[in-house]
């Protein structure tokens, strides 16, 4: 009777503890892996009470190797694993079934000291039976003790034991198993991950609440459907024979992977998803798990990725990647294109001043008139800030080529009106035909961009098609920038002066300063030779700055020198303007030299006064209000319009040669040359005509109220010395003609 059981140590009800090893008694390395972490055995007193009536002991224990101990009779128990090892080494008391009898402890050497003998609660006969899990790992142990020895255990005793201690076993085994199925249940449900299991033939037999979330259906709502309900119908035949041969003892050919499929929510929406199958065999058939995550945001930055990698960002447009790719895919498959580059001038300069927003508003703009000019299958793209391109798929043909380009050329002809800002936007174009203009796809945009730089030195608004001699004029025009960069290192550039006539008095009124280039090997090299290889490039800048210091400086010195006073024309690059240091730059140089604004005039031609904004201006309206003379060089000659003289910041208009040159002859040049006089005069500028080289261009003029001349007639550009002494003739004439006069 347990209940029975006495002593000093000994308690009359159940007590549980955690095993107190001893150092003697070594603990095992841990619990078996079945073994539940918290452990309950449901009736565990009545257990051993039955143990206890059966072995006719005061003591009884159940005791596992995690830890836990169930005991009945006595509380200071410890370690029976321990103890019932205690003679591992002589195996004494050790039974066949591994039953631990042990009849006399006092009579066994290895157990007579030990602490539970020796002391509390003094054991002297002792049962333990072990329990044995289903993969033969020893549980813990069933164990009937008592203080007193005995000569025999009854078989029949032992064999009621172990059928108890077999039911402890399948308790401890159920619950443990229990548990864990407890545990994965409740991790399966709360992850955030979803998950589906199905059976052999799909029927959905789980799914965790964060999969029916993902795919919209109420809780339990996707239970008992066919898996194929979330496969769309495109893809249903290779699913079900997937499925089939599965069932059929073939592993999923999916199983271990991780793939990327679409998925269909409850709504019919699609969505990318990542799939991790698994399967296994569990008592009902086989079992297909699957891990779901929905992927679509994943997918849609991918794509914006992608899309920018193709993509101009600003505009939205293709970029150059998209034009390279499909002139790849063009050249591979055989085909034929032409690709149009459009270099597109004030796009940057819009940008630059007036903001992004304007800027972009205004590429949008213009894109909207590109796109409706072309046919649908074109591909309009932008290559760099200024640069769009246009690839025509299928079409080789110059003439195709060309039409097109005039085409867009219109587009560029009215300004565009981008909220107060109507902005003007020129164009050059360069074209190249694939295959015939390059071997690969860069070789192509590259023949298209020289032709591009062509149209644009030839002045732009206009089209070229790429030539193979543009490549070695490109050879040769970076060899000539090359000499350039020397010669302006060797200070070989030097400004000679043509003198200005006002035909009233007959005196020089002025001068043009012009560059010329001394070459120790070719002698004096005009303008025409270089100054066109330059425009483009960054010595556009060095050169141009250097011009107007230089033109300061020289009228200082002619001044100093006790000649008159006399303003000097100096030609502007068009990067000059767009630098937007021009006014600086100016106000500094003649502060330098003493001079005052009217003693400077600067000549724009309309590459720069036909800016597109206003901002670009400023500089010149400045120094103009400040008393800088501003000429308008060449007018006449290009697009600018008499209404863009409205708002340029103007002191003269320069008639340009060419209507000089037929003055006597073409009635059209003569009129145009009345009509420019006429106008300066309305707008209260100065007029002057250029090219005079005859005296009957000159009575022309005279006659048509021309002041204002300049020509060969008068003298050619010279050298500061040569002008020096002309400047000197002209005032000592007139100063001669003065007295003369008085003395008259
Ligand atoms: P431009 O500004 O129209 O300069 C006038 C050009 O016509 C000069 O040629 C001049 O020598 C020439 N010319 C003047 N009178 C006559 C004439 O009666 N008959 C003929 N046939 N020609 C005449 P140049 O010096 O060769 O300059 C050519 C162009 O080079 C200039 O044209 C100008 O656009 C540019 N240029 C010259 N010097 C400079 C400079 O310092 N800076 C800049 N940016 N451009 C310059
Ligand atoms: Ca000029
Ligand atoms: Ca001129």
């Amino acid at each position: 009777m347990l209940d029975d059981a006495s002593g000093p140590s000994c308690s009359a009800g159940l007590t549980t503890t955690q095993a107190c090893g001893t150092p003697q008694l070594q603990e095992p390395d841990g619990p078996p892996s079945a073994m539940p972490a918290a452990v309950d055995i449901p009736h565990v007193e009545r257990l051993l009470g039955l143990a206890a009536d059966i072995a006719d002991t005061p003591i009884a224990a159940i005791s596992l190797v995690g830890g836990h101990q169930w005991m009945k009779g006595c509380s200071s128990l410890c370690n029976i694993p321990g103890f019932a090892r205690a003679q591992d080494g002589c195996l004494r008391g050790l039974e066949l079934d591994g039953a631990v009898i042990v009849h006399d402890t006092l009579a066994d050497p290895t157990r007579s000291t030990h602490p539970l003998v020796s002391g509390e609660p003094s054991l002297r006969f002792f049962v333990g039976i072990p329990l044995i899990g289903q993969k033969g790992d020893v549980l813990g142990w069933l164990s009937v003790a008592d203080r007193m020895a005995r000569s025999a255990f009854p078989s029949r005793a032992r064999a009621r034991l172990k059928r108890i201690a077999r039911i402890v076993v399948e308790i401890l085994e159920d619950e443990s198993r229990g548990a864990v199925y407890d545990q994965a249940h409740g991790f399966l449900s709360s992850t955030q991950s979803p998950l589906l299991i199905s059976d052999g033939v799909g029927t959905i037999t789980f799914a965790n609440p964060a999969c029916e979330r993902m795919l919209g259906y109420q809780p339990g709502g996707m239970l008992g459907l066919n898996v194929r309900v979330i496969v769309p119908t495109r893809f249903h035949g290779p699913h079900t024979a997937g499925m089939a041969a599965m069932v059929a003892g073939g592993t999923p050919r999916l199983a271990g992977k991780t793939v990327e499929v679409t998925a269909v929510k409850r709504d019919g929406v699609e969505i990318p998803v990542e799939l991790s199958l698994s399967s296994w065999r569990s008592s009902a058939g086989i079992a297909i798990g699957a891990t779901i995550r929905d992927i679509s945001e994943r997918r849609s930055r991918d794509a914006r990725l992608l899309r920018l990698a193709h993509q101009d960002p600003r505009s939205g447009l293709p970029n150059r990647n998209r034009v390279i790719e499909e002139l790849t895919a063009i050249q591979a498959s055989q085909g034929e294109a032409t690709v149009l580059v459009l270099g597109v001038e004030g796009l940057r300069g819009a940008n630059d001043n007036l903001g992004h927003a304007i800027g972009d508003a205004l590429l949008e703009a213009l894109c909207v008139r590109l796109t409706a000019r072309l046919d649908p299958g074109a591909l309009l793209a932008r290559l760099h800030s200024d640069e769009l391109a246009v690839v025509l798929r299928g079409l080789a043909d110059p003439l195709a080529a060309q039409a097109c380009a005039q085409s867009l050329v219109l587009a560029f002809a009215e300004p565009i009106q981008v909220g107060d800002h109507p902005l003007h936007v020129g164009v050059a174009i360069g074209a190249a035909l694939a295959p015939s203009h390059g071997s690969d796809a860069e070789e192509v945009l590259a023949s298209a961009d020289l032709a591009l730089d062509r149209a644009r030195r030839d002045g732009g608004r206009c089209f070229r098609l790429f030539e193979p001699a543009m490549r070695s004029a490109e050879a040769a025009r970076r060899n000539l920038l090359d000499r350039v960069r020397v010669a302006i290192e060797r200070q070989e550039l030097e400004l000679h002066y043509q003198p200005q006539i006002d035909l009233e008095t007959g005196r020089i009124c002025g001068s043009e300063a012009l560059i010329r280039w001394r070459d120790p090997e070719r002698g004096l090299v005009m303008p025409g030779e270089f100054l066109a290889a330059i425009e483009s490039s960054v010595l556009a800048l060095s050169i141009g700055w250097w011009t107007i210091e230089e033109a300061c400086r020289q009228t200082a010195a002619w001044r100093e020198a006790g000649l008159p006073p006399m303003p000097v024309a100096v030609n502007l690059f068009a990067a000059q303007l767009r630098a937007g240091t021009l006014e600086e730059v100016v106000k500094e140089a003649l502060e330098r030299h003493g001079l005052e604004p009217k003693d400077l005039e600067i000549e724009v031609t309309e590459t720069i006064a036909l800016r597109p904004d206003d901002h670009m201006l400023r500089p010149l309206r400045n120094l103009n209000e400040s008393g800088v003379g501003i000429a308008f060089d060449d007018f006449g000659t290009g697009f600018a319009s008499l209404s863009m003289l409205k708002s340029f910041p103007l002191t003269k208009l320069k008639i340009d040669r060419s209507f000089v040159r037929d003055i006597l002859t073409a009635p059209f040049d003569a009129a145009i040359v009345k009509g420019l006089l006429d106008i300066g005069r309305g707008l209260g500028l100065q007029v002057i005509a250029e090219g005079i080289e005859t005296a009957e261009q000159e009575a022309a003029l005279l006659a048509m109220g021309c002041r204002l001349v300049q020509g060969f007639r008068y003298g050619k550009g010279m050298e500061p010395a040569e002008f020096a002494t002309r400047l000197a003739a002209d005032h000592a004439g007139s100063a001669s003609k003065r007295r003369l006069r008085r003395a008259s």
